[in-house]
């Protein structure tokens, strides 16, 4: 039928159908190409980042800041992160997943030992890794194990030198000139995680790494840890800051019961901190009670911050005997 009709026409008006259907031909393949390009140009990226190096240098506080807000515990003592922490940062079309380390060390007692042995399998799940080191201490001795961890790994590595505000710039050349004789690392950006200062770069740096790939969590996600957790690393947080010898490293903090009263939507939490003897337990109520009272008020206010509504806090103390050498306490206070 079409044929017929064509041949109808005179060859001057057949000449122009085949132009507009030629076309409409190009138009439709352009549009598919630009269609394709586009499709290309905001492919989805998605990634896995580790940050590692050794205790103190900043790894929670950078990680904190590449998020732009509290996903891990900070406090100027070393060992302070036990577990891996997923902090999500979102951006627009794409997403980097971030596993917050405890320091790679030598190991003394069994808590240690999970320490490290989570800090290594987090090596082995991701797809980049950041080796964070401070400016005023470029040499920390566990340096040459984790240069040997990570060649070991072969994956891509990017060195941090953070705490760039503690002196003058001209202080990292040395550094930047070492570091880069002992190992081919991808980019080494100088920042502070404290300040902000050379974050962007550091995100842009990041984003040319991770490869087209699924959204795997939802854009109102921020951590894959349970409100309890974050709860029971905020009190243990403010553990850390308000005792001192072996009391911090000595304490494991568990949460028990969080629930908003509809009534006042008040957040009740109760917690127990769980130390190692009778002597922890007595230092940490301390006279009078004032000791964990302070670590209450403390970690009710920054909760309430956190959370965006008034809280009731309580706060047991518990002895555990020797929990941090027994395997089954470790795993029963979620380590
Ligand atoms: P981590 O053990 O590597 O996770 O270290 P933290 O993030 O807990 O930080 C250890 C200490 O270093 C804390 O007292 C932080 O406030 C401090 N810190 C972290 N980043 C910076 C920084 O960029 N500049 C300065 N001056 N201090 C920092
Ligand atoms: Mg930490």
């Amino acid at each position: 039928m079409r044929s017929i009709l064509f041949s109808a026409l005179s060859a001057e008006k057949r000449i122009y159908f085949l132009c507009v259907l030629c076309g409409s031909a190009i138009n439709f393949i352009e549009k598919r190409c630009m269609d394709k390009k586009n499709k290309e140009n905001t492919e989805y990226l998605s990634g896995f980042i580790a940050i590692i190096g050794p205790p103190n240098v900043g790894k929670s506080t950078l990680l904190n800041r590449l998020m732009g807000k509290k996903i891990s515990i900070v406090s100027p003592k070393p060992q302070t992160t036990r577990n891996r922490i997923v902090g999500i940062h979102h951006g627009e079309g794409f997403q980097i997943a971030f596993l917050d380390t405890p320091g790679i060390h030598k190991t003394r007692t069994t808590l240690h030992n999970s320490m490290v042995s989570s800090a290594r399998d987090a090596l082995s799940q991701v797809d980049v890794l950041i080796l964070v080191i401070e400016m005023s201490r470029p040499d920390n001795q566990e340096i040459s194990s984790i240069l040997k961890t990570i060649k070991r790994t072969s994956k891509p590595v990017m060195l941090v030198i953070n705490k760039i505000d503690q002196g003058p710039k001209k202080a990292l050349l040395p550094i930047i000139d070492s570091y880069s004789g002992r190992y081919s690392f991808e980019v080494i950006i100088p920042v502070s995680a404290l300040n902000g200062d050379g974050i962007d770069i550091l995100l842009e740096e990041l984003k040319k790494r991770i490869k087209p790939g699924p959204q795997f969590y939802p854009e109102d996600m921020s951590t894959d840890q349970s409100e309890k957790f974050l709860v029971s690393e905020v009190i243990r947080e403010k553990i850390y800051l308000h005792t001192g010898g072996d009391i911090p490293y000595s304490s494991a903090v568990t949460v028990e019961k969080m629930e908003v009263n509809p009534e006042n939507n008040i957040l009740s939490i109760s917690a127990i901190i769980h130390v190692e003897s009778e002597s922890q337990k007595s230092i940490m109520i301390g006279r009078g009670g004032k000791k964990v009272r302070d670590i209450g008020r403390a970690s009710r206010l920054e909760l309430e911050k956190m959370f965006g509504k008034r809280i009731f806090l309580e706060l047991f103390v518990r002895v555990e005997k020797n929990w941090s050498r027994d395997p089954k306490a470790l795993q029963r206070l979620g380590y």
